[in-house]
């Protein structure tokens, strides 16, 4: 197979790449190894569209998240995904902590953050009544945002996808090597041939630029835990509330999410296993001991899961972003950590104006506008109710009893131009098995039309791509074995 341009990894920064390119004209595929896009840190981070504060000035993090914030409203009012300027804290909780939040007013206005001003306790706690009232003084961040960084994934690809970018799932790069012609990448599914690569392959982004340049670079997969507390808990907190930073990044946080639960994490731990998402007892009592600090009530009872991510750290402490020197066509995005979903748009839009420059790309006559989406069957309000269920009675059939989500939203989210494959792919675009009981009801009905609508018998469905089947084969099939 022969494309114009690979794109390595269906993150929010490869599909956000993938987007933008879509509007020029060139063969374009996204080559990705997972079942679906957003299957790696994309999927598990706190959704934050950080304001900017954070960053060292001059970074290429500082100037990426900055610019991607600013990019965030319109990027998804444009793609009709969720995104709240909901505002952040940081808060010192002792006097000597002060230093700290002056500093981080300093460096977010050195890096065009705006708004930023610094809040003493009786503030903070009019804003923030469930913060400690040990709390000093802290830092206002009214630009920060919440938004959803898997349902902004899938519309970035959808998007692409309706203007001709290829998606090639559960298909992995194992090998780049430079021909006459441009690139061959050997794959898991045979090797395909690519004028222009652009590597935007999260915690495996070094590992593939080694393979094509002698300037070597080394990613650290630092690990971060989670837990999500119930929409139905009421909601303790209106912004995001951080601590004074560590050196191992942000520290733990507690945070609205744009669809009402909360979040109280990340760890920060460096480890060796770049696949191992699980959560352990250790590292979540980490979480429960620093979120006591801003939260002394705080209530693990309306905690429905614990979820872990992991951050591509590079070891320069900054992101890598534009062409691999002394290998022509070669693109990357290397150590792409936090604020990285901040800056996906940024990223992309940087690149995207590099490549088309530098190969002379033309514009397409025609780019199509993003696929529109039905309402949420639980956002909309008796009459629309109605209305739906008398247009398509699928809407009258409710899958997941705890978000309220219908057949007919199922059916669709597997009939989007990237559309779900698996039980974790229809969780996601529909929010079915997000509830308090984590599809415990529904998983089996949504296993179900899975195997209607893709085809294959339901043993074939799996949770999350490879070989995560549910069901190991049917009662009948074992009884007959059992008496032969
Ligand atoms: C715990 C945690 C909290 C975070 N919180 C925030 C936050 O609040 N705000 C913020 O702005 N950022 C945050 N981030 C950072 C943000 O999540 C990442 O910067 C962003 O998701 C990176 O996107 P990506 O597309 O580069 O990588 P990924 O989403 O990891 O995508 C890379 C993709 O490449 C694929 N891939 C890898 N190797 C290959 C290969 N050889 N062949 C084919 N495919 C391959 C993977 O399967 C994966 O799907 C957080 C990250 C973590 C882990």
């Amino acid at each position: 197979m022969k494309k114009d341009i690979i794109i390595i990894g269906g993150g929010v920064v490869g599909c956000a790449v993938a987007r933008l390119l879509s509007a020029y004209q060139a063969d374009v595929a996204v080559v990705e190894g997972g079942s679906d896009v957003a299957e790696g840190a994309s999927k598990a981070n706190s959704g934050i569209v950080h304001a900017g504060f954070d960053a060292k000035p001059s970074s290429e993090k500082a100037k990426l998240n900055v610019l991607g914030a600013k990019m965030y409203p319109g990027l998804c009012a444009q793609l009709g995904v969720p995104y709240q300027r909901s505002g952040a804290l940081v808060l010192a909780f002792a006097e000597d902590g002060r230093e700290v939040i002056e500093h981080l007013l300093k460096q977010g206005t050195e890096n065009g953050v705006q708004e930023l001003r610094i809040v003493e306790k009786e503030e903070i706690l009019a804003l923030e009544p469930n913060v400690n009232p040990d709390v000093v003084c802290g830092l206002l961040v009214p630009t920060s945002g919440i938004t959803s960084p898997y349902e902004l994934t899938y519309a970035l690809a959808d998007h692409a996808a309706v203007n001709g970018v290829a998606f090639m799932l559960d298909t992995y790069v194992n090998d780049i090597s430079v021909n006459d012609d441009g690139f061959t990448l050997a794959t898991s599914k045979g090797n395909i041939e690519a004028r222009i690569v652009i590597n935007c392959a999260g915690l495996h982004s070094a590992k593939l630029h080694n393979m094509i340049s002698d300037e070597k670079l080394t990613i650290i997969p630092r690990k971060g835990e989670y837990y999500l507390l119930d929409r139905q808990g009421h909601m303790q907190f209106n912004r995001t509330i951080f601590q004074t930073p560590t050196k191992m990044g942000k520290g733990v946080l507690i945070t609205p999410t744009v669809h009402g639960n909360m979040l109280m994490g990340p760890t920060a731990i460096d480890v060796d296993d770049d696949t191992d998402v699980s959560t352990t007892a250790e590292a979540l009592s980490r979480v429960t001991e620093a979120v006591g600090i801003t939260w002394p009530m705080k209530s693990t009872r309306t905690v429905i899961t614990t979820f872990a991510g992991i951050r591509a750290h590079e070891i320069n402490d900054d992101f890598i972003v534009g062409a691999v020197n002394g290998v022509p066509g070669a693109y990357e995005t290397v150590g792409i950590e936090s604020p990285g979903l901040t800056a996906a748009p940024a990223i992309a839009q940087a690149l995207v104006e590099q490549i088309a420059q530098e190969h002379s790309l033309a514009k397409r006559p025609l780019w199509n506008p993003a696929p529109e989406h039905a309402k949420p069957f639980s956002e909309m309000t008796i009459q629309e109710k109605m209305e739906a269920v008398k247009a398509d009675p699928e809407y009258g059939a409710i899958v997941c009893r705890c978000e309220q989500v219908t057949e007919a939203e199922i059916r669709a989210a597997i009939k989007r131009p990237v559309g779900a494959r698996s039980i974790d792919a229809i969780k996601r675009r529909t929010r079915a098995g997000m509830g308090r009981c984590q599809g415990g009801f529904c998983i089996p009905r949504v296993l179900e039309i899975l195997a209607q609508e893709l085809n294959v018998e339901p043993i074939q469905v799996t949770k999350n791509g490879g070989e995560s089947r549910l069901l190991v084969g049917s009662i009948a099939d074992a009884a007959h074995k059992e008496d032969a």
